[in-house]
């Protein structure tokens, strides 16, 4: 499967992290698997009855800053959440292909920026364990602006912080609610992202363009 972008035409590249470029594997396992644990542990619960109120108090601010804020999680769940999280931080990978695509995109001069709505804790931890912070011309955290990418908002937030043209951007994202917004807003090329976590089965293709792996975007220009 390949996606054919006009890369003629493309001058910025924005990225997801989570789930896009790295493995959504370690969040889904944090969410589902690790957090109830600690969380059932913590407050005299069945590991069941953890794992359903973890999901519902998560299902009330999804979308919204706070489920991507990690001092809200430790606040609400009274756990350390960042200290729990490096207990599974060998589950952090790197998509594949993705340092071939960043290397590419790097060669080709375009300007790559990662645009991610995890916690500056989080983006932390990761660029730790994957080292892949040089391969940005600039980092942006939500939290940073105070509105997530789901909201219009976000998009002319991000432009005054960080001068793009729309037209010529590209972004790739593996929320489509995302998605929806940054096309409202006008970013003109669109990518999907079809198997964010590796231990689970890929989506379907939907309404953008869907890559398997960034070798799939492959070559540039
Ligand atoms: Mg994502």
């Amino acid at each position: 499967m390949t996606v054919h972008l006009p890369w003629a035409q493309i001058r910025t590249v924005l990225l997801d992290m989570d789930g896009t470029l790295l493995d959504l594997r370690f969040d889904n396992h944090f969410w589902r698997e690790l957090a109830p644990r600690r969380y059932a542990e913590r407050h005299g619960l069945s590991l069941a009855q953890a794992q359903a109120e973890v999901k519902t108090r998560t299902q009330v601010v999804e979308g919204t800053l706070n489920w991507y804020c990690l001092d809200y999680w430790s606040r609400e769940l009274a756990l350390d959440i960042i200290a729990i999280k490096r207990e599974i931080a060998h589950l952090i990978a790197v998509h594949p292909h993705v340092l071939t695509f960043l290397q590419a995109l790097g060669d080709a001069g375009q300007r790559i920026i990662l645009v991610t709505n995890a916690h500056p804790h989080s983006l932390a931890l990761k660029m730790e364990k994957t080292r892949l912070a040089g391969y940005f011309d600039a980092m942006i955290c939500a939290h940073d602006l105070g509105l997530v990418k789901e909201q219009p908002e976000f998009w002319p937030c991000l432009q005054d912080i960080e001068p793009f043209d729309p037209a010529t951007t590209l972004l790739v994202d593996d929320n489509p609610a995302i998605l929806h917004t940054a096309r409202a807003f006008g970013i003109a090329h669109l990518v999907t992202v079809l198997q964010p976590d590796s231990s689970a089965p890929p989506h379907l293709p939907g309404e953008f363009p869907a890559i398997h792996h960034f070798s799939e975007l492959l070559p540039i220009g």
